[in-house]
Parts: structure tokens; sequence; C-alpha cells
């Protein structure tokens, strides 16, 4: 009887899994693990409370994925400690003679791979991994001449010509998922089990699950061609809430692709693009694994940055003045979510109008979203900065004011978020301080009090951003001749 076990990570999922696929197909007992990882938790941990939506809409998850398991005879073996120690002494325990898992492209993640193939193979076993969460993986989209891209565009059009229906076919786990089996193991450990304060329900928006990522798709099924004239007004409900499902892959890739292939008309063609800059950015990470500490353009990591502790965390608190940025990073720290466009106001304004450090602003992302992914963290911040893989050039910087006025013209998100301004029209929302005082006294409004004047003048910080990459390529580039 040969025996396989199938090492859960990033794809929390029974079907369409091209890991435990393999895994049924070629042993006849398959035990299934999940490991709580000491390194990444503890540095999780360091964050305390609001860093643990993630780590809980995880376990949520994994409650639901081991009820699943149970369904069919067999459960999730649950492991405490580094994968390189834990992963081949429970495959030894088992008389495993594979390890099965599916590819994860973050630096740190192949590194992990790498040094767990070794433990294995020094213990007689193997560790077969495969692709999964990704449509095209590693070169598998290059340009003519072999090279990887670092502009979307091209990206996309050169990934949409090389897309076949067999890119998009299910891995079946459903024929051999008799072959799963049980193993006496501890439960799930709680929030708290794992050293972080337990969240009251209403702290958790989005629904954990395969059952919940379902709840989702069903929902954004019948909006999804309302998709291209929604998905920037964060006050309708326009973008699909999978991204925590697409982080944790409680929905298969494939099948979200293959839905947004078939569906006819612009929302569909717009919602497979988003999902074309998911697998960009995992394409970039693997590539250019220096994009975790440094730019993707290495000129930028010159730029000098102000870095003014005040501003950030006026920033991070929702207090700069700016109501659309205001609400969004309420947004954020309430619900553990913030809509796209948003996503790119703040970073912008983060880097351009207060001059902070992209990844002072990328930390508090990650510590903050329940969607958190290194690879779409890391590219949207470092294309919001201008270090990254931008098309545009680093001179365009958005007006928080004007992005107000566009995406939230009546300012109904901006009052869902900052109740101080309930009763300032539309008209005057957006810039409160442009209001008379007479306008103010008559609202009950006291700017600097009930609600922020601006931290910053968007004009005089939209010079200093310029002056400070202005600078940057005046250092890059030869002085030209004088023709003396
Ligand atoms: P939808 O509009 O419904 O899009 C569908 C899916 O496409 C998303 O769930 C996501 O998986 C993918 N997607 C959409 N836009 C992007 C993008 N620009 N890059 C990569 N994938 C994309 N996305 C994350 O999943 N995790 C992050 O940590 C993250 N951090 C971001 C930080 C910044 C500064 C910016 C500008 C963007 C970031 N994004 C991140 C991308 C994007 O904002 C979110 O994926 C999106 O808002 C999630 O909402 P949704 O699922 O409703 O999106």
């Amino acid at each position: 009887m040969s025996t396989a076990l199938l090492w859960f990570r990033r794809d929390l999922r029974l079907d369409d899994h091209a890991a435990l696929h393999h895994a049924l197909a070629n042993h006849d007992q398959v035990y299934c693990t999940f490991v709580f990882d000491s390194g990444l938790l503890g540095e999780r941990l360091q964050h305390g409370r609001t860093g643990s939506r993630q780590v809980s809409f995880m376990l949520a998850t994994l409650q639901a994925l081991d009820a699943q398991l149970r369904s069919h005879g067999a459960s999730l073996i649950p492991c405490f400690g580094l994968p390189l120690t834990e992963i081949p002494r429970l495959a030894a325990q088992l008389g495993a003679a594979t390890v099965y898992a599916n590819h994860d492209y973050e630096p740190l993640a192949v590194q992990r791979d790498h040094e767990v193939s070794q433990a294995l193979n020094a213990i007689g076993c193997g560790l077969r991994t495969f692709k999964d969460q990704v449509i095209f993986e590693y070169s598998e989209v290059t340009t003519q001449a072999g090279t990887s891209f670092g502009v979307f565009t091209p990206y996309k059009n050169a990934w949409l010509k090389r897309l076949t229906p067999r890119d998009l076919s299910p891995w079946d786990t459903r024929a051999n998922r008799h072959h799963l089996v049980q193993h006496q193991a501890p439960p799930l450990p709680s929030l708290a089990d794992l050293g972080f304060a337990e969240l009251a329900p209403q702290d958790l928006k989005i629904p954990a699950g395969a059952a919940g990522a379902q709840t989702l798709l069903d929902d954004f099924t019948s909006r999804i061609e309302h998709y291209a004239d929604r998905r920037n007004f964060p006050a309708v409900k326009g973008p699909s809430y999978l991204s925590a499902h697409l982080r944790f892959g409680t929905l298969s890739i494939r099948q979200l692709v293959a839905f947004a292939h078939q569906t006819p008309g612009p929302g569909a063609q717009t919602w497979l693009s988003e999902l074309i800059w998911r697998d960009f950015y995992q394409m970039i990470l693997w590539h250019h694994p220096h994009v975790v500490s440094r730019s993707f353009k290495p000129a930028f990591d010159a730029l000098v940055w102000d870095n003014e502790p005040e501003l950030f965390a006026a920033w991070c608190e929702g207090r700069t003045g700016y109501p659309l940025v205001d609400a969004a990073m309420r947004q954020l720290n309430q619900t553990g979510y913030m809509h796209n466009r948003l996503r790119m106001v703040t970073a912008s304004f983060l880097t351009k109008d207060l001059g902070i450090h992209w990844r002072l602003g990328e930390a508090y992302f990650a510590d903050q979203l329940i969607d958190f992914d290194l690879s779409a963290n890391n590219g949207g911040w470092q294309w919001a900065a201008s270090t990254g893989c931008d098309a545009q050039p680093w001179f365009r910087i958005f007006n928080p004011v004007t992005q107000s006025e566009k995406f939230d013209a009546q300012g109904n998100f901006i009052r869902r978020y900052v109740p101080e301004l309930t009763r300032v029209p539309a008209k005057l929302i957006h810039a409160p301080w442009q209001m008379t005082s007479a306008i103010l006294q008559a609202l009950g409004v006291k700017l600097g009090t009930d609600y922020p004047l601006p931290v910053v003048d968007h004009a005089v910080a939209r010079a200093r951003t310029l002056a400070r990459f202005g600078q940057l390529r005046a250092a890059a580039e030869p002085a030209p001749a004088t023709g003396e």
C-alpha cells in the first residue's frame, strides 16, 4: 500500500487541486496536513491584534476544510513549528513515500521548499510540487526575446495569446477521493491558542471557507456585467471581494479565469484583466525577488524620503484632513479590506503627498489586509510609488481632491467612514477646508477639532515630490555638454 502526504499551503480547497489530484491518483492512502509556521506567525504576532484578521480568516477556512475532509472520512493534521522539521517528521511517522504540494513563488517559500525537499530526500521521501495558483508561471509567458516582461499590457497580450482550453481544465480530485485517510490528530487551534487576541465575529466581514467563496462568487456572477462601469466607485458594490479567497486558494484560479473567459461583455473582460494582473505580479516576484526589499527599478533606491512619523501616524489612523484618504484608511482599519481605487489613492498620497517610503505603507497594508499577498501588495505599492512596473512616468501624481470628486462624487463613501462630515453637502465634502466659516458654523463642524485640517497642502507636496524624483533623474543622467 503506497502512502502520500498532501501539504496544504495557499490552496485550501478540495476541488480542482493539482497536488491533490496527483497524490490521489498515485497513492492509495493520502493524509493531509497544514503547518502553522512558527516563523511566519511569530512575525505576525509582533503586530498585535489587528494583524490577526488574516490569521482569523485562515483559521476559519482551515476549519471548513477540515469539516469537508471529515465528511470524506479523512481529516486535516495540524502541525506546529517550522515546516523544515515538521514535514519530514510527519512524513516519516506516516510512512509517506512522497509529499505533495503546489508551487509558491515567494522568495522565502522557494527557499523553504528547497530545504524541505532536501530534508525529505535524506529520509528517503520525495517532494513533488505542481503549478496550481496561477495560470502561467515562471517563464511560460515571455517577450519574443525570451526575457520576462516588466510592463503589464504587453504581458497581458502575450498571456491571452498563449491561453488554450487545456490551461483551464480542472484537476479531477473526485474519482479517487476515497484514498483520503484519517489520522488521530489534535483539533485545530483557536486564535487564542496561536497567541492572538480573539476577534468579534463582526470584525471579519468576508465570509470564510469554500462556502463563503461560493456565496461571494454567486453574488458577483449576478453583477459581473456591470464590473467595468462600477469597479472604480467605492460607494457601490462593484468588485468581487474574492481577493482573500484567491490568496488562500479556496477557489481555483482556473475556474475563475474560465468563468471570466466564457462570459460575454466588457465587465467580464475587464475582470479577466485583473486576474491577469495577479499572475503578472506573481511572475515579477519570482523573476525579481529583490523587490521584496528594494525598488523594482534599482535607480529609485536612491530616493530620499522624509518619513515624518507624525504624518505616517495621521495616514494610518485616517486623520490626514483629506476625506477620501481618511475614509479609505478607516475602511481598512475597520474591515481588513480596502477598495482597489482607494489602495491606489492612499498609496499615492503616502508616497507622493507625505513623502513617506512605500515600504512603510506596504508593511502597514500587510498587517491590516485580510487579502494580504506579498506579490500583489508589493506590486501595487511600487506601482503607486513609481518605483515599480508602471508604464507611466513618476510625475503622474494623484490629486486626492479630484480623485474624490470623480470616484465618490456624492460623498457617500466618505460619509460611511467619516461620520464627522455626515452633514457636509456633496459639493463641499471633498475639500472641507475650503468651506467658509459661515458654512462651517451652519453645519456645526469645527475644522481642527471635529475633523482635521489638511496635514499637507497638495500643491506644495506635489512640487516637493517632483523635486525629489527630479533630483534623482539629474543625478542619474550625465550633465548636458556646455558646447564650449
Ligand atoms: P476584483 O476587482 O474583483 O479583482 C479580482 C481579483 O483580481 C482580485 O481578488 C485579485 O486577486 C486580482 N487583482 C485585482 N487587481 C489586482 C492587482 N492590481 N494586482 C494583483 N491582483 C489583482 N491585492 C491582493 O490580493 N492582496 C494585496 O495585498 C494587495 N495589495 C495592494 C496594494 C496596493 C497599494 C494596491 C494599489 C493594490 C493591491 N492589491 C492587492 C490589488 C487590488 O487592490 C485587490 O486585489 C483588490 O482590491 C481586491 O478586491 P476584489 O477581490 O474585490 O477585486
